[in-house]
């Protein structure tokens, strides 16, 4: 079932990708694995799906340790800056970076563990209230203080729309981010590289993908309703 899963969404990007005169190999499918068991891990791996997101530190922490094949883990979810030090020489990928003050701590304990950090910036495209991510506005002036931490490295931009019943009336949000993430790659800033643009959940990650998106982070279709 989940094999079956993995095959039809592939399948969508695909033809998403046909739409938009895109290759498929420009977009990374991210398999968000939240509150879903190991074992289903595991058989997607089996499967050959490599990237899998998750939203909490500790789940994330307990998966890492369990799993005995190599996982490329997401951190998606909101980040305490007190739980950095658990995480970040276990994912490849941070999406979830949204202040200055949490691009620090994980300045701070990459350099502890002599490694650099691959991060996005959170931004709140919807400009919903109860939502994490900065404004759009802000992006720039943050991006350009981060850029200065040696390891840390500014890998692109995430957002997540608004959870709608007409997925369609996210097609703007897309488009505003894709244009931000091309004005912000055109300043060509030192040490970032504006090349991932995640964005596209369940909902609506065929119209993200028209839309620019490189990355995609697909929980329910993958792995049916969490409860
Ligand atoms: C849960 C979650 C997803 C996946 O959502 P689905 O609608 O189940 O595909 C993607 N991104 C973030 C940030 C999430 O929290």
């Amino acid at each position: 079932m989940l094999e079956e899963n993995l095959k039809l969404v592939k399948e969508r990007i695909a033809h998403a990708c046909q739409r938009a005169g895109r290759d498929p190999s420009e977009i990374t499918l991210v398999a968000v694995s939240k509150k879903k068991p190991l074992s289903d891990v595991e058989t997607l791996l089996q499967a050959g799906q490599p990237d899998y997101g998750e939203n909490y530190v500790q789940e994330l922490c307990q998966k890492y340790d369990e799993i005995s094949r190599p996982v490329r883990w997401h951190m998606i979810g909101h980040l305490q800056t007190n739980k950095v030090k658990y995480i970040v020489d276990k994912v490849v990928l941070i999406h979830s970076v949204d202040s200055v003050h949490l691009a620090r701590q994980i300045e701070k304990e990459a350099a502890k563990k002599d490694l650099v950090s691959n991060i996005l910036i959170q931004i709140n495209i919807g400009h919903e209230e109860t939502k994490f991510g900065l404004e759009a506005e802000e992006a720039l002036n943050m991006i350009r203080e981060i850029s200065k931490f040696p390891h840390v490295r500014i890998r692109g931009l995430m957002a997540s729309a608004p959870f709608t019943a007409n997925p369609e009336e996210n097609r703007c949000y897309f488009q505003k981010l894709h244009e931000l993430f091309i004005d912000i790659r055109e300043k060509n800033i030192d040490n970032v590289d504006m090349e991932i643009l995640s964005m596209g959940m369940t909902n609506d990650y065929e119209i993200a993908i028209e839309e620019g998106a490189t990355m995609v982070r697909i929980g329910t279709a993958i792995f049916g309703a969490r409860n």
